[in-house]
């Protein structure tokens, strides 16, 4: 999609610092992180949300992706949390799927 801000970062057309990235999937820091670890991991293709994925390999291979990026940061001894938000509700603002993964501090729950 061409005014998606994250496909322009997929495409490579906005310059991002990737800290894991494949022939499918990018991850890099988010703008405006609420973790000292906070990173977004996006598949390459435009799903609009995760409701818009059909393909099984897809879902698996981004959550592949997702545990990469925690191995390649070192996020899997202290742990981490991965977000996934879906829709107005879920507080969804990129409306391009998208993983949040936070680590390097203790998370509460229940999120708010
Ligand atoms: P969500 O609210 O789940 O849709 O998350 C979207 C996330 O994208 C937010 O945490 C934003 O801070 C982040 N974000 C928006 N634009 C950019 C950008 N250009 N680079 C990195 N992160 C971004
Ligand atoms: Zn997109």
């Amino acid at each position: 999609m061409s005014d998606c801000i994250f496909c322009k970062i997929a495409s490579g057309a906005i310059a991002v610092s990737p800290v894991y990235e494949d022939d499918d999937f990018i991850a890099f820091p988010d703008i405006q992180p609420q973790a000292p670890v906070h990173i977004l991991v996006i598949p390459r293709r435009h799903y609009n949300s995760l409701v818009e994925v059909e393909d099984a390999g897809v879902l698996g291979q981004a959550l592949q992706a997702v545990q990469k990026t925690a191995l390649a940061l070192h996020l899997h001894s202290e742990g981490f949390r991965t977000v996934i938000n879906t829709g107005d509700n879920g507080g969804q603002t990129v409306h391009h799927l998208h993983f949040h993964v936070l680590g390097g501090r203790f998370m509460t729950w229940p999120p708010g």
